[in-house]
């Protein structure tokens, strides 16, 4: 299902506290698509995100979800944040973490079962569904919040610097989950990041956000061939040229926030 962005402005507070977030943002993330989102910190890639994820209202412009609007958040809809720690339960085990997330969805007994199960199979932690998340690394806890996102079987997945916590071996293991599961599950993916490696390691487009107001510079095709790989991937001339394309935008004076 396609997830469209029709010119999106946000505005926080009011009168002369008035701050600009994001002005006439649009972009469509296409059916099984990884679109990365990227820019420099304060450009208005989470509150982008949090509008599109319908936890947010934005000040003019609307988000649609396939035909309909999106103005809370929808069914088979699911976000996986940054702070892994603060998205699961601590006194829950992770597979009752699983099973609440899907609570809303009223599912039978067994149906939810399977889908826990295969959940944590998809993310590689099978015979992790006793342990309790504090018994876990900083990857693997992720691992279960991405397993937690994919319980309700989404069409879209919406990540919000997802692995910037965690060490660069796990992040590249993470990443290829990520694309993984988008094949395995069929999921429309919205990924932010600052990492401009990573955003076009992963991507079919990378948008490239500018601050100073909050806005979108450019959109870029990413034509790498796939199944992308950690190295094959990287050494790709055209990985390289990508790379610098984007970066030469994200760094394009004017388009920090300005500290005052
Ligand atoms: P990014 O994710 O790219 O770092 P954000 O979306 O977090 O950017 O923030 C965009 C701008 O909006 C920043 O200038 C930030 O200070 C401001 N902002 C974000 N959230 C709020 C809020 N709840 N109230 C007021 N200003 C906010």
């Amino acid at each position: 299902m396609d997830l469209v962005v029709d010119d999106i402005s946000k505005t926080y507070g009011q009168g002369a506290a008035a701050r600009v977030a994001v002005t006439s943002a649009s972009l469509t993330v296409g059916a099984q698509q990884l679109v990365s989102i990227v820019g420099p910190s304060g450009c208005g890639k989470s509150t982008l995100l949090m509008i599109m994820a319908g936890l947010l209202k934005p000040s003019s412009g609307r988000v649609a979800l396939g035909e309909r609007r999106v103005d809370g958040p929808p069914v088979g809809l699911s976000v996986v944040f940054q702070d892994y720690s603060r998205s699961l339960f601590p006194w829950m085990t992770v597979r009752r973490n699983l099973t609440m997330a899907a609570a809303a969805y009223r599912l039978p007994k067994a149906e939810l079962k399977n889908r826990v199960e295969q959940a944590l199979t998809s993310v590689g932690l099978p015979a992790s569904g006793d342990l309790y998340p504090w018994q876990m690394s900083g990857g693997m806890q992720q691992r279960v919040a991405i397993a937690r996102a994919l319980v309700v079987e989404p069409t879209v997945m919406l990540m919000d610097e997802p692995f910037a916590a965690v060490d660069a071996q796990t992040r590249a293991d993470l990443e290829d989950l990520v694309l993984r599961v988008r094949d395995e599950y069929k999921v429309t993916i919205a990924f932010v990041t600052h990492d401009i490696d990573e955003a076009v390691y992963l991507a079919d487009r990378v948008v490239v956000m500018a601050a100073g107001p909050g806005r979108i510079l450019e959109e870029i095709a990413i034509d790498l061939p796939k199944p992308r790989d950690q190295v094959e991937t990287k050494l790709d001339p055209n990985f390289a040229a990508l790379r610098s394309e984007v970066f030469r935008l994200v760094m394009r004076p004017g388009t920090t926030q300005k500290i005052s």
